[in-house]
């Protein structure tokens, strides 16, 4: 049982308690007056008992005489009764009386509930005691002799009566509307008072005439009908304007664009209004109900139409005044049986149109909150992601760098991906979406609170760190940045692995944030071309002047002009110094900007379309130098880069393998050298592809080894012949442990798998020999030759090294070299073992 629930029963058995007490009173002054009343004489005449059934005709009608004000379910009438007991108290025995009373309230009151009944007998029953004792103690006479006698007992007798009956009703009625007793007392005191002295007015009045001439009682009707009407017009003419005032209140309290606070106030406003004993208004169109009391709301949540109300429920929809624009419900809940007057329905549509408009504004405001909101939030971030945008990052970081006072140095990442258009262009823009978005949400979780990450566009991202000790913590935080996407992305089941190259930069002397953000640019892309992870600025590595930007739009001409050359760079045994094949390397022969590294237009080449062209412009060099070469006695294969993206297009074999006819060699002179930055690989596209290659004796090689996250699974998919060793590694080897571990599992894997492992990067003898020592038996870097044009290499290959042609360096001390081979070493499988003699087959 809850509170209220307890509350009402405990008002229920007060008031049956009051009912019954009224009741056994009553019925013992009824026992008492018809005993005297069969002991007494009266009535003797004739014309005494027309008097009695007279009495109680007039009780009877002035019971049901009444001007009806209704509190909650309950409704208060105000009656002619008394005027009529105490007009019969007056000129007849006291036991008739009573005995009239009890049968005139009785046929009054007949079609009611039997407990009100009950307790609409007993109460005028005591009422009408009282004012019998009263003028029976008083001594009263009738008819008095002086017409003015009458007026001091009647009043006392009248009050009495009064007295008696508000005592009762009064209570009675507060429990019954759940009222407070006390407030029930107040209301409407002085309309009830008037109310007493008028009817007590036309008592005296219908005595003074019934004494002087009883025939002028005629009379009597026109004046109580005159008063009563004056009575009732003025109660209704205090209520409505009672009513209004409170209604205007109320509108005015809706009147305000919280809707939390519209609907709490309505529905206290709508139970106080209409006396309802619950209110509920329900907004099914955002899935609300509110609902409580005139003191206290009691539910605020979901939609939800168990309302407990059982009574009366008047329901009204909240709509605009044209009738459209369905709100929801406003209902008004009675314990017992109640129909709202013309006038209380009319105020309900009033307020219901108040509140429906009210209800409207609040969620036209919130709405509009949202949406500015929302604006303000679209403007400054990434829909994709949610990350900052480019903007806010510009914005923020141009507050951050004007406050000199900041706390620490400032310094900005940036972040792009690499080979990000291939997983666009194979898995689709939501497979490439849903990258983005990982990617976004390991920066966001790998950033520090006072970070600020943001997506510059396409597969850029940029952290600005704020608050650093000092500069050099920088690249710290940016290595746990890049850090966090090492581990493949899971799109659909696929593992994509992400790489990104980084750049670092603190603001320059002028201190603006479009300078940082062109530092962090420059960084980044040196860190792609020099195939390191991650680069700070260095205003010395800076050649802004060449925006790269400005380049994609020359690629057509690039190629119609053949402005794409190759370089070739030999790759040697490690042991001889012999040239075992060439590396071909793109080169941009640009008419202003001179000779452009890869690094800085492969990306464009790769996103404008103009791929296969450029494949095929350099593939032709490597295949026409190798045929230089092999004519003037060097049969040197050439190892040709391929770029992920060719490997996704099936008419790529077959272009390789014409070109390799119409140059006339051998598909083995030819190597591919793969990215194993390719997750597609798990494309059966990508497969088929290498399947052809390889199936027409093309040679593969895996590229950058040790880079990647999915080497080993490749390696499975992907038969290679040969693995390449990532520069920077070789590069680390003497310093770093970790470097060195994996160049020995590569071996290791290399020996197992049977493949050729070449070492890239090598600068310098100390190289060559760790890493021979280490089983490496091919290498390819300055310590041998740079890049070199395919005349220039021919013309280097012709000269040799120590009068050896075809070599390029002095074999490693001695021929013991060559005995202290570590057992398991394979020889370089591409140069022909017919031109090494002095090496063991
Ligand atoms: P890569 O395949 O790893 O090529 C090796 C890169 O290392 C070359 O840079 C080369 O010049 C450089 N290098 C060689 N030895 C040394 C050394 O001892 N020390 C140092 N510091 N660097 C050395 P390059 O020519 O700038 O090429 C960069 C990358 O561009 C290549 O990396 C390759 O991935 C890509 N690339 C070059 N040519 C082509 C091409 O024709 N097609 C495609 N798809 N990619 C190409
Ligand atoms: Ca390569
Ligand atoms: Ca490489």
């Amino acid at each position: 049982m809850t509170l209220s629930q307890r509350r009402a029963h405990e008002t229920d058995r007060r008031l049956r308690l009051l009912v019954g007490l009224v009741v056994v009173l009553a019925t013992a002054v009824v026992g008492g007056a018809l005993h005297l009343a069969v002991t007494s004489p009266f009535p003797t005449s004739a014309t005494d008992g027309a008097t009695v059934v007279m009495l109680a005709f007039l009780i009877a009608v002035g019971t049901r005489v009444t001007i009806r004000i209704r509190i909650r379910s309950t409704n208060q009438s105000i009656s002619w009764n008394e005027t009529a007991i105490i007009v019969g108290a007056a000129i007849a025995p006291g036991p008739w009386v009573v005995l009239c009373t009890a049968v005139g309230i009785a046929i009054a009151f007949h079609r009611l509930p039997r407990i009100k009944l009950a307790f609409g007998v007993g109460k005028n029953v005591l009422v009408a005691l009282g004012a019998v004792t009263t003028l029976t103690a008083l001594d009263w006479r009738w008819p008095p002799e002086q017409a003015f006698d009458m007026v001091a007992p009647l009043a006392v007798a009248y009050l009495v009566a009064a007295v008696i009956d508000d005592v009762l009703a009064i209570p009675a009625i507060a429990l019954a509307s759940g009222n407070k007793i006390p407030r029930q007392f107040r209301t409407n005191l002085d309309l009830r008072l008037a109310g007493f002295a008028a009817r007590f007015v036309v008592a005296v009045c219908t005595l003074l005439i019934l004494r002087a001439d009883p025939r002028l009682l005629l009379a009597v009707p026109p004046l109580v009908l005159s008063l009563h009407l004056a009575y009732s017009a003025r109660v209704r003419a205090r209520t409505e304007q009672q009513t209004w005032q409170r209604l205007a209140r109320t509108t005015d309290a809706l009147n305000v664009v919280d809707l939390d606070r519209v609907l709490t106030t309505a529905v206290v406003q709508a139970a106080e209004l209409f006396s309802a004993d619950e209110v509920e208004i329900a907004l099914p169109t955002v899935d609300r109900t509110v609902r409580g009391t005139n003191a206290s709301i009691t539910y605020d949540g979901p939609h939800d139409d168990t309302a407990a109300t059982t009574g009366t429920v008047v329901p009204i929809a909240l709509e605009g005044h044209d009738g459209t624009d369905d709100v929801g419900a406003l209902r008004l809940g009675f314990h017992g049986p109640v129909r709202l007057s013309e006038r209380e329905q009319y105020t309900l549509r009033t307020f219901a149109s108040a509140l429906c408009t009210a209800v409207r504004n609040a969620q036209a405001y919130a709405e509009l909150a949202r949406v500015s909101e929302e604006h303000a939030h679209a403007a400054s971030h990434d829909a994709l992601t949610g990350l900052a945008n480019r903007r806010h990052l510009l914005e923020q970081g141009t507050r951050q760098l004007s406050t000199r006072h900041a706390d620490g140095v400032t310094a900005l990442v940036l972040i792009d991906l690499n080979h990000f258009k291939e997983v666009n262009d194979t898995l689709g823009h939501t497979a490439g979406d849903r990258v983005l978005a990982q990617v976004a949400d390991r920066l966001r979780h790998a950033a520090r609170p006072d970070d600020l990450v943001a997506r510059l566009g396409g597969d850029e991202f940029a952290v600005l760190l704020r608050g650093l000790p000092a500069p050099a913590v920088a690249a710290h935080r940016a290595e746990r940045l890049l850090g966090a996407l090492d581990e493949p992305v899971d799109v659909d089941g696929m593992r994509i692995s992400v790489e990104a190259s980084g750049g670092i930069a603190v603001p320059g002397p002028d201190g603006g944030m479009p300078e940082l953000l062109r530092r962090a640019d420059v960084a980044m892309y040196q860190a792609k071309r020099s195939g390191q992870r991650l680069c700070t600025y260095a205003t010395t590595s800076d050649t802004a002047d060449l925006a790269r930007l400005t380049l994609g739009g020359e690629l057509p001409r690039a190629v119609a002009d053949q402005e794409f050359t190759v370089n070739f760079q030999p790759i040697v045994d490690l042991a001889t110094g012999e040239a075992i094949g060439a590396e071909a390397l793109a080169r941009w022969h640009h008419p202003t900007h001179g000779m452009i590294d890869p690094m800085r237009f492969l990306e464009a080449v790769e996103r404008s379309g103009l791929l296969p062209a450029f494949a095929d412009a350099i593939l032709d060099q490597a295949l026409l130098a190798v045929t230089a070469w092999r004519e003037a006695g060097f049969d040197l294969p050439v190892a040709v880069n391929v770029s992920p993206r060719s490997l996704l297009d099936p008419q790529f074999p077959r272009s390789v393998l014409t070109r390799l006819r119409a140059h006339d060699l051998p598909p083995d002179r030819l190597i591919l050298e793969l990215t194993e930055t390719l997750t597609l690989s798990q494309l059966d596209v990508v497969d088929q592809v290498l399947g052809r290659l390889r199936d027409a004796g093309i040679q593969l090689a895996l590229d950058d080894f040790g880079t990647g996250y999915s080497s080993l699974s490749l390696l499975s998919r992907v038969p290679v012949h040969e693995l390449k060793i990532d520069r920077s590694f070789v590069t680390a080897m003497d310093t770093s442990a970790e470097a060195a571990a994996v160049i020995r599992s590569t071996l290791d894997l290399g020996r197992s798998l049977d493949l050729t492992v070449v070492a890239e990067g090598v600068e310098n003898e100390p190289q060559r020999r760790a890493l021979w020592e280490l089983g490496c038996t091919a290498g390819q870097g300055h310590l041998f030759a740079r890049p070199m044009s395919s005349s220039a290499l021919l013309a280097t290959f012709r000269r040799g090294s120590g009068g050896r042609p075809g070599s390029l360096a002095p074999p490693l001390h001695d021929s013991g070299a060559v005995i202290r081979l570590p057992g398991g070493r394979r020889q370089p499988g591409r140069a022909r073992p017919d031109r090494h003699p002095h090496l063991p087959a």
